[in-house]
């Protein structure tokens, strides 16, 4: 595999030039990984399994619902009667502070050491029916505020290397409560999907002086053939390697490494981005669209990280309804990731939808 030598060059033309029609693999930057792509493949038919829709009408508050404001959960916990965001330790935490360190090594070949952490759930708003795209602006901002607290507050502790924020939308993610909300899992060590990302940060940084999706970025807006959707501070496109149909990176446009480095106006860029971005994905298909996302960025293990570049990944399972949706088996659990659809014919529908919220009644 090689790296992007960061000159302007061989660019291939639209939707992958020669290969438009041909299957191929795709270098994913941020892995170092290939993905198989089959643009002929698209046109099979579906026989296989159909999700139902979810039922979209919900109250605005739930009273068997233990994230909504005033209500009980697991271990005699008492929700406040919070207006805004809501943020507490996870009743079920996968990870806890607190033990004393430990490790196995049976002869190289059983290897395990403990891992310290703290796992924390935000509520992004107190109604019980909204989700991102339906929130407003401010409180959507006040959401991103939320998140960068977070990862300053746990980022300095001594015990937390790796900050993951993220969430889990919807049934086909295995959301387990409709609430809007998003998880936080603080740890001492930098987890597999953002290690991999350091080494190649890390190599583009040493070889060109620039980040790694600085370089990237750039090419795309030259393109043009797989953004989504931009403002002053953020872009959102499908990239060249994306793995799920319509999965999205939203990357800001300077090259800062976390969310800390963010100033006022693009804490509100990133919520205006992250907004629109899930309001087209619940008009794509006319649902409350599913996914899994979260922001990679900068360690937090004391060391300096220029290399780095924050970004946010959707991870959107839906394929061509609110009710097929696509599977990683078989050969990409055996072999490697595969996809029908284009980068480019995904964007492309993404990037004629319009911002609007799909459902109306929003607007807290
Ligand atoms: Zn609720
Ligand atoms: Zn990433």
């Amino acid at each position: 595999m090689t790296a992007p030598d960061g000159t302007p060059g061989a660019v291939p033309g639209g939707a992958a030039g020669a290969l438009a029609e041909q299957p191929h693999r795709r270098l994913d930057l941020l892995s170092g990984e290939w993905v198989l792509v089959s643009p002929h493949r698209a046109r099979r038919p579906w026989q296989g399994q159909v999700e139902r829709p979810a039922s979209e009408v919900r109250p605005a508050y739930d009273p068997t619902c233990y994230l909504c404001p005033g209500n009980e959960r697991a271990g005699g916990h008492r929700n406040p009667d919070y207006t805004g965001t809501f943020v507490f330790d996870n009743d079920f935490a996968a990870l806890r502070p607190g033990d004393p360190p430990a490790a196995v090594d049976v002869r190289g070949l059983l290897v395990a050491r403990s891992e310290p952490g703290v796992c924390r759930v935000i509520c992004f708003s107190p109604r019980h029916d909204l989700s991102l795209p339906d929130m407003a602006p401010a409180a959507v901002r006040g959401v991103v505020d939320v998140w960068t607290e977070e990862y300053e507050r746990l980022g300095a502790r001594s015990d937390i290397g790796y900050v993951q924020i993220f969430e889990n939308k919807g049934q086909a993610m295995g959301a387990s409560n409709p609430h809007p909300h998003g998880q936080i899992w603080a740890q001492r060590s930098v987890p597999r999907e953002p290690a991999r990302e350091t080494v190649r940060f890390r190599e583009h940084r040493e070889r060109h002086g620039r980040t790694l999706l600085e370089d990237y970025l750039r090419l795309e807006l030259e393109l043009g053939e797989r953004v989504v959707l931009a403002n002053d501070a953020f872009v959102a496109l499908v990239p060249f390697w994306a793995v799920w149909p319509f999965e999205t990176l939203v990357v800001s446009r300077r090259p800062v490494p976390s969310l800390s480095a963010l100033d006022a106006a693009e804490r509100d860029g990133l919520a205006d981005i992250v907004r629109r971005l899930t309001a087209r994905y619940d008009n794509l298909f006319e649902v409350s669209f599913p996914y899994s996302a979260g922001f990679h960025q900068a360690p937090t293990d004391g060391q300096p990280h220029p290399e780095w570049h924050l970004h946010l990944h959707f991870y959107p399972p839906l394929l061509r309804s609110a009710t097929v949706r696509k599977f990683l088996v078989g050969y990409e659990m055996l072999g490697e990731p595969q996809r029908d659809l284009t980068a480019e014919t995904a964007a492309e529908r993404l990037r004629a939808l319009p911002d609007a919220p799909y459902r109306a009644g929003g607007g807290a």
